[in-house]
């Protein structure tokens, strides 16, 4: 047997997510307790910050070429052009690593988390008019 059937032995079999209070198998959590749905959620939040992050490298990079360098395009304006996409794709997966960690570091409860919806509600609670109609 190994260590880490040891340790799934003595963890129960189900256990709640951190991030949305759902019960889950325990297979499915990770070392912070947050399930899979939890898990790629974040990776699209922090995806879409990388994103607007390597937007905003792009735009001041190209603002300081343009306007302070400015180039002699006639030579070799591909160059330019290659090595501001670069700086945004760069950019952008340094600043979605940094996201994901920093939310994973932060590790906040419950964000993701739903509010029982109306007609969660309606159904647990008798409805009252029309009882008395
Ligand atoms: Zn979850």
């Amino acid at each position: 047997m190994t260590r880490l059937e040891d340790r799934r032995d003595r963890l129960p079999e189900d256990l709640t997510c951190v991030r949305c209070l759902e019960i889950k198998p325990t297979t499915e959590l990770d070392r912070l307790l947050w399930c899979e749905g939890c898990l790629a959620s974040a990776r699209r939040r922090a995806s879409a910050k990388g994103w607007i992050a390597g937007g905003a490298l792009l735009g001041v990079l190209a603002l300081y070429v343009f306007v302070w360098i400015q180039p002699d395009l006639s030579l070799i304006p591909t160059a330019w052009i290659m090595m501001l996409l670069v700086a945004f794709y760069l950019g952008s997966r340094v600043a979605r690593e940094f996201a994901f960690a920093w939310d994973r570091m932060r590790n906040r409860r419950a964000v993701e988390a739903a509010p029982p919806t109306v007609d969660a509600r309606g159904d647990a609670e008798p409805d009252a008019g029309s009882t008395w109609d």
